[in-house]
This record gives structure tokens, sequence and C-alpha cells, in this order.
């Protein structure tokens, strides 16, 4: 059996399973989501595991092997509209493929394996995400249940009418002393593998984000009669800060600082800006460094500011602490990696959030990254080489046969 190209097939054939012709569009608790579950559910029993539809929508593969606390392995089934065909499924299904793999070799897992298909992780349909991940770690907060779709149907709604029992949830907690880990493989969603040359890596961690809500306050005027001196432009302040906050980040080379939005008043062709607002987004591995990062951020806004003769306000609208990976379990994934690739291993912080980052708030996380072409994802011809695939699958195989 060629794996990487059974991988391909799996994946070409579930990625109809979309609203969309272009592109895969599947939302969580949708027709497009019980039709990849059926998909999933043959990948599990030829697998040699045991699918069950759980309280929450996450479809569980147990194995049939022993006692003793399970490693579970897995990602997300949804996608976000016109999405790829790998984001999320690909971690689904490369780890049933290593157990099928094992299984016509005559081997076994050295302990209880799970594979999970969670029914949302992007968080595209309800305002919340993660869904599934924190149901199984305990942390889904009840309150979320009510949040609604852009039809006004409730994430309990929505569970209820895909067989699922929002009322239950409580019992799917694991205790933490059932779980050896999570581990999941992804596509790497950026450029760094392709960049080293490399199909495989080991994450360190999952970036912790924060969001900064900004604005610079100035005065409006006449375009023609407003002399250049004494201005107080408050789109000039601004993209001081901008460019000054990317001079600093690329100078300090690990923390991820980005302007995204940005909004101006009055927004005419022949007025100065008298207000600008923009939200700055930092991401780093480290929290200290982006702390650090915000600190130098708020005295640089300061100093354009001023510069300009602006008012300003700065705040932090959204904070989440970075995770970091288990060290044991991602030495057992960096020396599966490395095994595979021919004793190079590669290490690298993931810069997207992920289930894993749910999930270790229950157990010790690692996480596999798989090289994608051009560091695209999230589009339609987000790809990866059947070869590729094939590593991966005997890195899975390497780490399941060695726990
Ligand atoms: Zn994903």
């Amino acid at each position: 059996m060629n794996w990487g190209e059974e991988a391909q097939a799996r994946l070409s054939r579930i990625a109809a399973c979309s609203t969309t012709a272009e592109g895969v569009s599947r939302l969580p608790f949708s027709g497009e989501h019980a039709a990849a579950l059926d998909h999933i559910r043959g990948w599990m029993v030829r697998a040699g595991l045991t699918p069950e539809m759980t309280a929450s929508g996450t479809l569980v593969g147990r194995s049939a092997k022993g006692e003793g606390p399970t490693l579970i392995l897995g990602s997300h089934q949804d996608s976000v509209p016109h999405g790829g065909r790998y984001d999320g499924i690909m971690g689904v299904l490369l780890p049933c493929l290593a157990l099928e793999k094992m299984q016509l070799d005559g081997r076994q897992p050295a302990v209880p394996v799970e594979v999970v298909a969670f029914a949302d992780e992007e968080g595209v349909r309800f305002p919340t995400a993660l869904i599934g991940a924190r149901a199984l770690a305990g942390t889904l907060d009840p309150a979320a249940l009510d949040l609604t779709d852009a039809d006004g149907i409730s994430i309990a709604e929505a569970m209820a009418g895909f067989g699922g029992s929002p009322d239950q949830l409580s019992t799917l907690q694991r205790r933490p002393e059932d779980v050896l880990g999570f581990v999941e493989v992804h596509i790497e969603q950026g450029p760094v593998l392709e960049t080293e040359g490399l199909a495989l890596g080991t994450v360190t961690g999952i970036c912790g984000i924060e969001r900064n809500a900004i604005v610079f306050t100035g005065e409006t005027g006449h375009a023609g009669t407003m002399p250049m001196a004494g201005r107080k432009d408050a789109l000039v302040a601004a993209a001081d800060f901008i460019s000054g906050i990317n001079r600093l980040a690329k100078e300090q080379g690990e923390v991820r600082a980005t302007v995204g939005t940005l909004s101006l008043a009055p927004g005419a062709v022949n007025a100065i800006p008298k207000r600008v607002e923009l939200v700055l987004e930092l991401r780093a591995v480290d929290d200290a460094q982006r702390l650090s990062m915000h600190d130098a951020a708020r005295a640089l806004a300061g100093q354009s500011s001023a510069a300009m003769g602006c008012g300003l306000s700065f705040e932090r609208t959204y904070s989440q602490t970075a995770v970091l990976c288990d060290p044991r379990l991602q030495a057992r994934v960096a020396n599966a990696v490395s095994a595979t690739q021919g004793g190079t291993g590669f290490d690298l912080p993931s810069g997207a959030t992920h289930d894993a980052s749910a999930m270790s708030d229950l157990c010790p996380v690692a996480m596999m990254f798989v090289r994608c072409r051009g560091g695209v994802s999230h589009r339609p011809d987000e790809f990866v080489t059947d070869a590729d695939m094939a590593l991966a699958v005997d890195a899975l195989d390497h780490l399941l046969a060695g726990f």
C-alpha cells in the first residue's frame, strides 16, 4: 500500500462533503459534517477502531486493546469557508492510516489509542471555537451553548439536531489520569518547513495572542488651507507607529506584530484625518517576550502620538497565554520525526491556535507539523504532497509502536 497516495485519495473524496464546489466549506453540525463522518467512520473501522458519536458531536474511535491510560490523536473535521482539504481533517486521517498500516503488518500500538474528529475548531459558524476539545477537557462554558449562528440557531440546538446531547456535555470530561496525552498532526499553514526543505517538524508550543485596540486622535482641517506645520494628523501618527512596531518585531525576531485593521475619520480626500482606530495583534510562544513587546508598543504609540500632537488610547482587549508542548511527549514526537527523516529533526512554534491548545487543560500535548506548498492554508489551493503524508504516517507508526 502506498500510504501517501491513499491519504491523498481519501482526502480528495471527503473534500466533496462541502457546501461549495471550490475549496472545502464544512461547518459543524451540518449535513456536510454528517456526510464527512460517514467517511471517517470507515477510516476508523479499517484502522481497527470502534467509532462512537459523543454528546458534543465529536466522533471518537477507540482501540479494543487493553486497560490503562489512553493516547488520544486527532484534530478537527470542520473548515473555514472555501478552505483547503488538509487543515484539520488530515490530522484525523493520518493516525487512522498509521493504525491501519500497523494492523496490516501484524503490529499493535504499545498503548491504548483513540482517534478523535472534533466537530468544531475553527469557530466559523458560532462566535466561539474549540467546542469539541473543550468538552473533553471539561472547560466548555455551559453559557456558550446559547451562542447562536447567523440564522439564530444556538450551539445547543445545532448539537441536539445533529444527534448530540448538549445537556450531557459534563459527562464527556475525561479524568487526567485516564489520558496519556494528546498528539495532533496538522498542516503547518506557514512556509518554515518548506524553506528548511523538510517534510515534518515538531511543534514546541502554541503562540499566546493578544489584541490591542489603539486610537490616535488629532484634529481635522482643510487639506488645502492648513499649513503642513502644526497639523495634528492622526493617520501620520498611526503610520509612524505601524512602521515602528514592524521594525521592532523584526529586530526582536520571535514576536509577530500585525496591524490588520484600520479605520479613519472623516475619511475624505480633502480633509486631514482626525481619528484613526487600529488593532495591533501580538503573537509569541514566549509570553514574557510578548508582554515585553506590548510594553514597547505602548511606549512607541506614546511617542508617535506625541510627535504629532495627537491624543492616544491604548487598550488590551484580548489575551490568551501560550501553550507549551509537554517536554516528554514532544521528545517522543521529535524522535519519531527525526527517525523518519534520516536523522534530521526540526522544532518550530505554532503561530496558529489548534485543538491541542484546549486539550492542554486536560493532558500533556504535542504536535507534528507537515509541510504545505507555499505556506498556503485556509484557501482552496492548500496542498500537501503524497510523499510528505507518507512520511507523517511512518512517523506516527514509529511513535505509536515505541510508546
Ligand atoms: Zn486546523
